[in-house]
C-alpha cells in the first residue's frame, strides 16, 4: 500500500509549485517597484536640480532645494541597492564582459572621490604596478561599483589620514586554455580610518549589518559589502578585509581578467 507516499508526493509537487509562482511574482513586484520608485525620483531629482539655477532664489530657498536632491540622491541609492541585492539573490545578475580601459576607470573613480576626500582634509592615492595591463576584458560596469563601494567606505570612515587604492597584476596560465591569456587583477583599498572590531569582521559581508562606524554615521543600508562580494565572486574572486580597530581597514579582492 503505497497511498501514504503517493499522498506525499502530491504535496511536495503543490508546494514547489507554489514556491515557484511565490518567486516569480516576486521578481515581476520588484521589476515593476524599481520602475515606480525610480520615475518619481527623477522627476524630483531633475526638477529640484533644474529649479536651483534661477537666479532669484533667496539663499535659504537655495539651502532647501540642496537638502531635496541630496536626500533624493541618497534614496536614489538606497532604492538601487535594495533592488541590487534582491536581482542577486533571484538569480537574476549575470556578467556583462566587454573591453574597456582600466586607467580611464581608475581615474573617473578617483575625480569622483577627490572632492569628498578633500573636503575631509584626506590624501586619496591610487597606484598601480607597471605590469597592469591598460585595456582588459572583464565587466568593467560590476568592477566600477565594487570599487566605488569601498572606496566610498574608506572616506566615510576614516577621520583623518588617507585612502590609497593599489592595484597589481599576475598572467596565469588558465584551465580556461580556449579563453586565451587570462590574468588576475589584485586590488587593496587601505584606510588609516575607524577600523573594524574583530567581532564583526565577517557579518559586516552580511546583508543589512553595520558595525559601530556605520551605525553611528546614520546612513547607508549595509548593502553595499554584501554586493561587493557577490560581484567579485561572479568576477571569479574573493572579497576580504584586515582590519585593527582604531588603525584603518584594508580591504582586498581579486578578480579574472583578459587583456583586452
Ligand atoms: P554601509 O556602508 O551602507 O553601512 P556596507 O555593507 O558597505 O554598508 O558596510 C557595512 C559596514 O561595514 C559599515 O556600516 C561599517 O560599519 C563597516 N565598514 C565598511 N567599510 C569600512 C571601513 N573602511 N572602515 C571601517 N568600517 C567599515
Amino acid at each position: 500500500d503505497i497511498t501514504a507516499r503517493k499522498h506525499n508526493e502530491e504535496e511536495l509537487f503543490r508546494a514547489k509549485e507554489a514556491a515557484e509562482t511565490a518567486n516569480r511574482s516576486k521578481s515581476i513586484f520588484l521589476a515593476n517597484m524599481s520602475h515606480e520608485l525610480r520615475t518619481p525620483l527623477n522627476a524630483i531629482l531633475g526638477f529640484s536640480a533644474l529649479m536651483n539655477r534661477d537666479p532669484q532664489l533667496t539663499a535659504e530657498q537655495r539651502e532647501s532645494l540642496t537638502t531635496i536632491n541630496r536626500s533624493g540622491q541618497h534614496l536614489l541609492t538606497l532604492i538601487n541597492d535594495v533592488l541590487e541585492m534582491s536581482k542577486i539573490e533571484a538569480g537574476r545578475t549575470t556578467l556583462f564582459n566587454q573591453n574597456f580601459d582600466l586607467f580611464r576607470m581608475l581615474h573617473t573613480v578617483e575625480d569622483l572621490f577627490a572632492l569628498k576626500a578633500g573636503e575631509k582634509g584626506l590624501t586619496l592615492l591610487v597606484e598601480h604596478s607597471p605590469e597592469v595591463p591598460q585595456y582588459l576584458h572583464a565587466d568593467e560596469s560590476k568592477l566600477r561599483q565594487v570599487l566605488m563601494n569601498l572606496v566610498s567606505n574608506a572616506i566615510k570612515f576614516t577621520p583623518e589620514g588617507g585612502v590609497t587604492l593599489r592595484i597589481k597584476f599576475r598572467e596565469e596560465s588558465s584551465a580556461r586554455e580556449e579563453s586565451g591569456d587570462v590574468g588576475r587583477l589584485f586590488f587593496e583599498v587601505e584606510d588609516t580610518g575607524i577600523g573594524i572590531p574583530e567581532a564583526d569582521r565577517d557579518r559586516i559581508f552580511e546583508p543589512f549589518i553595520q558595525s559601530t562606524g556605520g551605525h553611528k554615521a546614520q546612513e547607508g543600508t549595509g548593502l553595499g559589502l554584501a554586493i561587493s562580494r557577490q560581484f567579485v565572486e561572479m568576477m571569479g574572486g574573493k572579497l576580504s578585509v584586515v582590519s585593527e580597530a582604531g588603525r584603518g581597514s584594508l580591504f582586498k579582492f581579486d578578480i579574472v581578467v583578459a587583456p583586452a
